[in-house]
């Protein structure tokens, strides 16, 4: 085994305490209040591991931001390290499913959706600077408050933050088995609102133009420009209208899911979506809404990076698997601003968003070890 996987090994109640101590920090998007205590925590565990902190508070509640530089380079060029303090579990679900340690799994809401994540970025950095070795540049961190609905209030700054580094490191969770995710597809967010003219659906139905057959059109439509052999996806996942049987719908909406792998596919969804046109006499369509996360698409560049976590991992003992996925992370702006992203960094365990949602123990020395690499190396 190597050096710094025994170490963690040794460390390893402590990196579990810490996690548990997280996961019980109740912190679902939106709740600022419950965030920033997880927010303060961290800012006060980084401060005393040396680096340079603020709380940055937006819109969707205060994310840390932390610096470290690197003491054997000069240059300015950072390694950017993401993750994000919240969690899609709301207030209580603790009470029902609180941590837990079961056949060597960790159990509890945020475990692996991506309280293990951000865990094992403090222990590396507290492992690195115990054991006297260096960062090989400057570190920016970026823990954010809302990327579960989004990052609508972050994006700028982790853009910002983006454009400084030479590459990313995202803790998200990774792929069964620990694979890393080296794409992500993008996606975009809509609404379609139909309006039609309402009648009298016994007096007058020949008077009226029913905006919900108008979408029941719409929706066939647009669920026909799914190709799943190409990883396109058009979701209509809510839709809603009318008021009374026995009136014909004047008013109907829906709420609308795309999904793909590069941008050229992006261009062509866009355009379909664009060109809609209303079915029925007298109906009208109106579309708003927008990409929300430019694919992450495997460039050359991101291939390299991968390769060289493959080789750190070949040294520490194991191989580190690569795939894809359809769900989308805030590795997915960086990507698209030509920087190498390294995306589900965290623990191998599984089930993110999901009741059954744990980590695996026996990875959390491996992979720590393999991030303290990536900052010693990259
Ligand atoms: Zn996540």
């Amino acid at each position: 085994m190597s050096n710094l996987v025994e170490y963690f090994s040794r460390r390893k109640e402590d990196i579990i305490k810490e996690i548990q101590h997280f996961i019980e920090l109740e912190t679902p998007s939106g709740n600022a209040g419950h965030i920033a205590v997880m927010v303060e925590d961290l800012a006060t565990l980084l401060k005393a591991l040396g680096a340079k902190v603020e709380i940055i508070t937006t819109e969707g509640g205060p994310s840390l931001h932390a610096q470290f530089q690197s003491s054997i380079t000069n240059s300015q060029e950072t390694l950017f390290i993401v993750g994000h303090c919240d969690t899609v579990w709301p207030l209580g679900t603790l009470k029902r499913r609180p941590f837990e340690i079961r056949e060597n799994r960790i159990y509890g809401p945020g475990v692996f959706d991506m309280k293990s994540g951000i865990v094992l970025v403090l222990e590396a950095i507290r492992g690195l600077k115990e054991l006297n070795r260096q960062f090989n540049r400057p570190l920016e961190i970026f823990f954010s408050c809302d990327e579960e609905q989004g990052s609508h209030s972050t994006r700028d700054l982790i853009e910002t933050m983006a454009k400084r580094a030479k590459a990313a490191l995202v803790l998200e969770p990774c792929l069964p088995g620990g694979r890393v995710k080296t794409a992500r597809k993008g996606i975009g967010q809509y609404e379609l609102s139909v309006m039609g003219c309402s009648a009298h659906a016994g007096v007058a139905p020949e008077k009226g133009v029913s905006a919900i057959e108008e979408l029941a059109h719409q929706t066939i439509k647009l669920h026909s420009l799914t190709d799943h052999k190409r990883g396109i996806s058009v979701n209509v996942g809510v839709i809603n209208g009318g008021t009374m049987s026995n009136v014909v719908a004047a008013k109907a909406f829906a709420e609308i899911d795309i999904r793909f792998w590069t941008k050229e596919q992006e261009k062509e969804i866009v355009a379909e979506l664009e060109s809609l046109k209303p079915i029925l006499p007298g109906a009208e369509i109106k579309l708003t809404g927008k990409i929300n996360r430019p694919p992450l698409e495997r460039s050359e560049k991101i291939a390299k990076l991968y390769e060289h976590a493959r080789i750190l991992s070949q040294e520490l003992g194991y191989e580190l698997g690569e795939g894809k996925t359809g769900g989308g992370s805030d590795g997915n702006f960086i990507a698209a601003l030509g920087i190498p992203v390294l995306d589900g960094l965290g623990p191998d365990g599984d089930g993110p968003h999901a009741e059954y949602e744990h980590v695996l123990i026996e990875n959390l020395a491996p992979r720590t070890a393999l991030v303290a690499r990536l900052i010693e190396t990259i």
